[in-house]
């Protein structure tokens, strides 16, 4: 009897484990233990500057499998789906991605888009353990597509944002030359 409750009980512990996050579908312990997934991965982004290049990819990618909490507003939901439009398409373009934010604080007028429902079956659960730590970049950049893909319904919305953006750098660009 005893036996049978302790069987049970490690039953319940693996269950737990495995339980799917709602937002993501990771099966890594609910909403909290991909939450805990997070967060071990962003204190660790600056150990290295091999995780330290797709910090900010990783989170947009992790802000936009979790957008209920994370883009609550539309401001937060604009920062990360743009942010994630430019990391996967706009990689190369030099301070493109820090503009997005003056974008945001400036001219930017939005209407929150809708979350959607599935968001890319790529998740924080294949990016956790790289089985060599060089592959980490490559890992969250496939994440991140894969989330990117999973957003096509709202792809122009995004690429109209970038392209706010960019136009913005270059004004205020020119405009501190000017000066
Ligand atoms: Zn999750």
């Amino acid at each position: 009897m005893a036996e049978q409750t302790q069987d049970d009980d490690r039953a319940a512990v693996s269950d737990a484990a495995s339980m799917p996050c709602p937002s993501c579908g990771a099966r890594v312990g609910g909403r909290s233990g991909c939450q805990a997934l997070f967060e071990g991965l962003v204190a660790k982004a600056w150990e290295s500057p091999t995780r330290a290049s797709v910090h900010n990819l990783l989170v947009d990618a992790y802000a936009m499998q979790h957008s209920e909490e994370y883009g609550r507003s539309a401001k937060s939901y604009a920062a990360h789906l743009v942010g994630l439009c430019c990391g996967v398409e706009a990689s190369e373009e030099r301070g493109l991605y820090w503009a997005i934010a003056r974008w945001l604080d400036g001219p930017a007028r939005l209407t929150r888009p809708s979350d959607i429902p599935g968001r890319g079956g790529t998740t924080i659960a294949d990016v956790r353990e790289p089985a060599d730590e060089a592959d980490y970049p490559d890992l969250v950049r496939k994440w991140a597509r894969d989330v990117w893909a999973a957003y096509t319904s709202q792809h122009a919305t995004a690429r109209k944002w970038l392209a706010e953006v960019r136009t913005e750098m270059l004004r205020s660009g020119s405009k501190g030359h000017r000066r």
